[in-house]
């Protein structure tokens, strides 16, 4: 959102706020792209555009960010705005008080914050959306990201969708819209996000104190909040430039800090990269002088089948050290140049 300096919360969300709040208002928005490139913050922003009281201000201009409500939306209290998150979210994203709040029940049980927005909070968003407004302006939903809602879930918020109630409008935001009822797709108007360009993001990044930011902006592929999670779980540019040759040599320890999803999604890359300079393609995540070259490509295929297959399930390793180790291994071989599949380590 719109702090009182009046400055975006992310430098290169200005376009994209502009052409959602230009042209037909829709009573829903569904904003998709990439994860980390600001969808939230985007979001957020979109909803306190709507609900900003300047009298004055342009309806397609930035909200104000210093009006009461602008005030209220930066304390995370309007009384018009309910944001619907997974409970895993919620403390990443700085926003604790949001609806569906089963912290009591969840300490007692000692269970894993859910990753899912959960049907009973869907219901309250659509009770919420038929309320009259606090502050005449509207009644504005965010739910993100929209692709966590179950099928019961989405079928309560296609309904609302549908018939909207007056003041009411929706801001859905997902890195998967395919993920999504087709019903729900075509009910919302749709804004794309893409990469931000890499400069701004760069500079961005810089300014959160990241070092080598574009070292860090192209092991996420251009996505600069990606890239500050991965510096603020320990991971920075030189143990990403170390990455290749540590798996060409069998270090399994360099990855003994990782977060098991991350440490796949290195390997995923060094696999991707040595591909590409196999077939003469340039690298996308590593600077070429990181990575090794000669290696074979039926290894190296074979290698990144296995990696696809654990992706899938890497949020519940039987054992995160164990299968990274030997995924590392795997790499280990693909890697040796001029070895085929099946040779001996
Ligand atoms: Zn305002």
């Amino acid at each position: 959102m719109v702090g009182p300096d009046g400055a975006l919360p992310l430098p290169w969300l200005g376009p994209l706020l502009q052409r959602a709040l230009q042209g037909p208002q829709a009573h829903a928005l569904l904003l998709h792209g990439p994860q980390g490139v600001g969808q939230f913050e985007l979001a957020l922003t979109i909803a306190q555009a709507w609900l900003c009281e300047r009298a004055d201000r342009p309806s397609s201009e930035p909200p104000c960010g210093v009006c009461a409500s602008c005030r209220l939306v930066q304390s995370h209290s309007h009384p018009d705005l309910l944001v619907l998150l997974p409970e895993a979210l919620r403390e990443p994203l700085g926003w604790s008080n949001g609806a569906d709040d089963d912290g009591a029940e969840r300490a007692t049980k000692k269970a894993q914050p859910s990753r899912e927005i959960k049907v009973d909070a869907v219901r309250l968003a659509v009770n919420f959306a038929q309320t009259t407004t606090a502050r005449g302006r509207a009644k504005v939903v965010v739910l993100h990201p929209a692709e966590r809602i179950n099928h019961v879930s989405a079928n309560t918020l296609l309904k609302t969708l549908e018939e909207p109630p007056g003041a009411a409008r929706f801001i859905l935001s997902c890195a998967a819209p395919d993920a999504l009822l087709p019903t729900i797709r075509s009910r919302c108007r749709s804004l794309v996000l893409g990469l931000p360009p890499a400069a701004q993001a760069g500079a961005w990044l810089a300014g959160q104190g990241v070092a080598d930011a574009d070292v860090m902006l192209a092991a996420t592929g251009g996505q600069p909040q990606e890239a500050l999670d991965w510096v603020q779980q320990g991971i920075d540019a030189a143990s990403w430039l170390r990455a290749p040759m540590a798996v060409a040599q069998g270090m399994s320890g360099a990855f003994a800090s990782w977060p098991l999803p991350r440490t796949i999604d290195a390997l995923q890359k060094i696999c991707h990269d040595t591909l590409s300079l196999c077939v003469g393609a340039a690298p996308r995540y590593f600077p070429v002088a990181s990575l090794r070259r000669g290696a074979e490509p039926a290894a190296l295929h074979a290698w990144m089948r296995e990696l696809n297959r654990v992706a899938r399930h890497a949020e519940h390793p039987w054992n995160a050290g164990l299968l990274a180790e030997s995924l590392v291994e795997q790499g280990r071989q693909s890697l040796a140049v001029g070895t085929s599949v099946h040779s001996a380590p």
